[in-house]
């Protein structure tokens, strides 16, 4: 492990009592202890988005590499802000990667994790032309030129994160075959600071693998303390489908101080750029 991860390994450590105490009831006042959390490239944002908008030609497509390699071994966790699925190989050469698209480098998965509300109403953290959806999924991924994660959550381009979102859809004629899995997950980790071993299920179950969406990308942040400005984000801009008894499951996740919720509210664009590409 080279200097640079090992400092950005205790920050982390370090950082992990405050992270445990934010509330999605007060974030306004994550900037007291994170003062990063007060930056002009914060996460989430609207996305303004029309048919008519020019998708980027000159881009090289996003490629997703490896995302069919089944996991070794798959831990979920509810750390009492959300349910997370940590995937791991015990060769690391079969971690999926993403390359192409906005990215310079290629960036290796590290994990998924999920944001919901109340009701129907609210969820998602990004909002596409002021939509709410009724869930957000995030993918998680590092630079591996920097060799972990800690070390690039430091660095301004060091994660990239893909975003996908979901609507309420009660006849699911179209396999949406991730969700069930996230459902169940979701099922045995109600309890706050619960986590299990699952059966390990290969990513590309995730329907925004090899998607053929819009995807809106733009730089951004953490949505949770530290809000580290370190992410490229990519969000297919249209909704999969859950029922309203899967997301019932899922609102019955307990969070921290028995909170309802677990989304961000969006912030301030500042003049930065959101692009589009298929
Ligand atoms: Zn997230």
């Amino acid at each position: 492990m080279g200097l640079l991860s090992e400092i950005g390994l205790v920050l982390l450590i370090c950082g992990i009592p405050v992270a445990q105490g934010f509330s999605y009831e007060r974030p306004e006042e994550w900037r007291n202890e994170n003062p990063s959390c007060d930056g002009k490239s914060q996460s989430p944002i609207n996305i303004d988005y029309n048919e008519n908008d020019v998708l980027m030609q000159d881009i090289i497509s996003l490629k997703w590499n490896g995302y069919e390699n089944t996991p070794d071994i798959m831990t979920g966790a509810n750390n009492g802000h959300t349910i997370k699925i940590i995937p791991k190989w015990a060769d690391e050469s079969r971690r999926p990667y993403l390359s192409g698209g906005p990215l310079s480098s290629r960036y290796v998965l590290q994990e998924s994790h999920f944001h919901w509300g109340a009701d129907n109403n609210v969820g998602s953290e990004h909002t596409v032309n002021g939509k709410k959806f009724v869930l957000e999924a995030h993918m998680v991924h590092w630079k591996l030129d920097y060799g972990s994660f800690s070390a690039a959550v430091e660095q301004p381009d060091g994660l990239a994160v893909v975003g996908s979102f979901y609507d309420i859809n009660n006849i699911q004629d179209k396999c949406s075959c991730a969700v069930n899995d996230i459902v169940n997950i979701a099922s045995i980790l109600s309890e706050e600071g619960k986590d299990a071993d699952i059966v390990p299920f290969p990513i590309s179950k995730f329907d925004v693998v090899n998607t053929t969406d819009v995807i809106a990308s733009y730089q951004g942040s953490l949505t949770t303390p530290g809000c580290n400005e370190a992410v490229t984000w990519m969000l297919a801009i249209h909704g999969y489908p859950i029922s309203e008894v899967q997301m019932k499951v899922l609102r019955s996740v307990q969070l921290h101080h028995g909170e309802n919720h677990n989304y961000r509210p969006v912030q301030p664009l500042n003049g930065r750029q959101v692009s589009f590409f298929h």
